[in-house]
């Protein structure tokens, strides 16, 4: 029998350009793909496994698009000292961290957060990795923790030069070596991007390097781009340029690159985004946190900028990312009545665009041939419920509720919130702890 699952009942919202409420309907997914979606009654055949979906609702899985797994490791550390910008928040925690991160850290600190993200509907991740003196084979070690999961996920390797000539040389081994892994492995889960940490912490002999193995590669970047003001003060002050035309001018931004944060650019930097259609991600969780400032993703919007939501690992759970994406347009543009359709359409729409540029099987939507990447969420519609209304139920109702189950590429990750990825969490989290607490002395 061929590998079929059949999901009924409930209500499917498609997402995608076509955006459609089916009720009465069913998905068909066989072989990781979705095959079919018609009315329940047309499905008559037996199937390896079959779904009541019956008070959910049936939608893509989340795409979180600027992620760092590593992040998992500073939970709970008192250790750092205070700081007063986002420069010091550098110096003082994550430059400090990831300076002693081993492979083991690595892969432990990428397999809780991908749990996680299976019991939040998370299934496609792009993620960020340092750790700049156990370079070499990190992301071969994230790559075996995303397998474990059977989610999705985009590694690279944050090459800089703050950790001097061989590092800097190690970091653009790992990406080199994770690409053509990925290159070979077509089809699959997983998938490689060029990783920059960002415009002020590499100088230009390292960057035209990146640049010009990146491109050889066919390879996109995922860089931080304006995160502070400080990214943009230190450009002007050492190269005479703004962050983004510095990327530009030596061939970083394009269709493939993602310039994650984005919220210190000037009208002429969004345009050169816009022409170069480099996708910009906004973590406005993040953004808040290290008090940067709020980007403006209705101008990017606007000016016709593919602007996705990533979560820079505040979270993985997107639908906690988004509702915070619209209060911060609300606030940062003094306006209430702002930002609704800008905030879901960059999570729910624009991801899936943002994804769909390196993935072969597309993902993001509920379609015939698209992954079968599923999620369930508990939901009864307190009010009508249709594609008009679709975005004020998610934001108010759904992104409230729970994901019940989760499903990517065919495999059922989570079914009635109990894991099935074979993974025993408690034991997977008690060696994590032994590992933090080695990590924590070291720090
Ligand atoms: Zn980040």
């Amino acid at each position: 029998m061929t590998d079929t699952l059949l999901i009924k009942g409930g209500i499917i919202v498609t997402l995608g350009d076509d955006n459609k409420v089916l009720r009465g309907h069913a998905v068909l997914c066989e072989d990781g793909r979705i095959k079919k979606i018609a009315k329940a009654s047309s499905f008559k055949g037996k199937y390896k496994k079959v779904i009541d979906a019956s008070g959910k609702v049936v939608m893509p899985g989340f795409i979180n698009a600027h992620m760092h797994f590593y992040s998992t490791m500073v939970r709970g550390l008192g250790k750092a000292k205070p700081s007063k910008d986002f420069a010091e928040v550098l110096e003082n925690l994550w430059w400090r961290l990831d300076k002693k991160l081993s492979l083991d850290d690595s892969y432990y600190s990428a397999i809780l957060p991908l749990i996680d993200a299976v019991k939040r509907g998370t299934t496609t991740l792009i993620d960020h990795h340092a750790s700049p003196f156990a370079a070499r084979g990190s992301l071969d070690r994230i790559a075996e923790a995303v397998k474990l999961s059977g989610l999705r996920a985009s590694l690279c390797y944050e090459l800089s030069d703050r950790d001097g000539e061989k590092i800097a040389q190690d970091g653009i081994a790992e990406n080199v070596a994770f690409i053509e892994r990925c290159m070979k492995e077509k089809g699959g889960k997983l998938k490689a991007l060029f990783g920059l940490h960002a415009s002020f912490t590499i100088g230009d002999k390292t960057l035209e390097k990146a640049s010009r193995i990146g491109r050889g590669l066919g390879a996109g970047f995922h860089v931080h781009t304006a995160e502070a003001k400080s990214d943009q003060d230190y450009n002007l002050k050492h190269f005479g340029l703004r962050v983004v035309e510095r990327l530009h001018k030596f061939g970083i931004l394009g269709p493939k690159t993602i310039a994650a944060h984005c919220v210190h650019v000037n009208e002429h930097e969004m345009d050169l985004l816009e022409r170069t259609g480099t996708a910009v991600v906004h973590n406005p969780q993040s953004n808040m946190n290290n008090a940067v400032g709020v980007a403006d993703i209705l101008k990017m919007f606007h000016k016709g900028i593919l602007v996705g939501l990533g979560t820079d690992a505040m979270t993985v759970n997107m639908m906690e990312e988004v509702r915070v994406a619209l209060w911060a347009q609300h606030l940062s543009h003094d306006n209430p009545n702002c930002g609704f359709v800008e905030a879901f359409t960059s999570l729910l729409f624009n991801n899936a665009k943002i994804a769909n540029r390196y993935w072969d099987v597309p993902v993001g939507a509920l379609k015939e041939g698209w992954a079968a990447d599923v999620i369930l969420i508990d939901y009864h519609p307190p009010t009508p419920f249709d594609e008009g209304t679709f975005l004020g139920h998610f934001g108010f109702g759904l992104a409230q509720s729970f994901v019940d189950t989760t499903i990517a590429g065919g495999k059922v990750l989570m079914e009635g919130k109990k894991l099935k990825i074979g993974v025993d969490e408690e034991e997977v989290a008690a060696k994590s702890m032994e590992l933090a607490r080695k990590l924590w002395e070291r720090f």
